[in-house]
């Protein structure tokens, strides 16, 4: 029960790592908040998990491209729950465009809910943790945050500023007992990986020396010890989640 007791926001919670994560936290002892998008699969989560493990589960609508909703979101969840002790800044959409062909639009969007949301989220929850004196704020990153890849330039420039942002805020947040610290998962099976036809797939995966993509539960482990005590001495790190992608050949 290494979450005993504890309040844990996840952005983008309702589906593939983000609910994974939701239900570890919950089998730890926590009370979650899903956070997501409106007419997401958020509420129908939430509904189904309230209570089953002990711990509250709540569904907030919450854009986090828009700062009234994430800062409202933080509102209510110390009103609701007392305090906001882990969050997991995971909400991100994918996006796969040659270059030359990508949009203003296109790359803007990806850059405003893969950075710029994950700095609305983090300023909030450091805005809650500073006064309680104490929490854990996990960014996530990605294996396309410390190497590049084909068609991927919104994506990739937004994920490595996650990676550089991460070491800025834990830094800054340290001596106000925060830590803040990424996830770089490999390829997970989950929805985002939909739109990827299957021989592109055939070759991400032969690219983790593990042989395999990663499963969510494998990526909320990995966020249910960097929001825990278990990791009270790590912070300004990003810890790859990756079957060993990152390692090289
Ligand atoms: P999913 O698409 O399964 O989950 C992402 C969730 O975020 C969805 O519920 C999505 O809603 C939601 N979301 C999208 N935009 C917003 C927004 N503006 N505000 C709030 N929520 C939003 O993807 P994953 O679980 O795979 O991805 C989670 C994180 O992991 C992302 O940051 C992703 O970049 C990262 N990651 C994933 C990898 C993978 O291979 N799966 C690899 C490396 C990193 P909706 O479904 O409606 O879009």
């Amino acid at each position: 029960m290494r979450m005993q007791g504890k309040n844990v926001i996840v952005t983008g919670g309702a589906s593939g790592i983000g609910l994974a994560s939701i239900e570890r936290c919950l089998e730890e002892g926590a009370s979650a908040v899903i956070a997501d998008l409106e007419g997401s699969e958020g509420a129908v989560r939430a509904a189904e998990l309230d209570g089953k493990h002990g711990g509250r589960c709540l569904f907030k609508v919450c854009d986090v491209t828009d700062t009234a909703q994430v800062d409202r979101l933080f509102e209510e969840s110390v009103a609701e729950l007392g305090s906001v002790d882990a969050v997991f800044n995971n909400a991100g959409i994918g996006g796969i465009t040659p270059s030359d062909e990508v949009t203003d639009e296109e790359f803007l969007r990806i850059i405003d809910i893969n950075l710029n949301g994950v700095f609305r989220v983090a300023r909030a929850a450091l805005r809650v943790m500073y006064r309680q004196g104490s929490g854990s704020i996990v960014n996530c990153a990605s294996i396309l945050g410390m190497v590049g890849q084909s068609q991927t330039a919104a994506y990739t420039a937004a994920k490595g500023g996650v990676v550089n942002m991460t070491r800025t805020l834990g830094i800054e947040a340290a001596p106000k007992g925060v830590r803040v610290n990424g996830i770089g998962p490999g390829y997970i099976d989950t929805p985002l990986l939909a739109a990827l036809d299957e021989e592109l797939l055939q070759g991400l995966i032969r690219m983790h020396p593990i042989g395999r993509l990663g499963r969510s539960e494998e990526v909320a482990n990995a966020f249910l010890f960097l929001a825990s005590d278990e990791a009270s001495f790590i912070t300004g790190t990003t810890l790859m989640v990756d079957g060993g992608f990152t390692a090289g050949k």
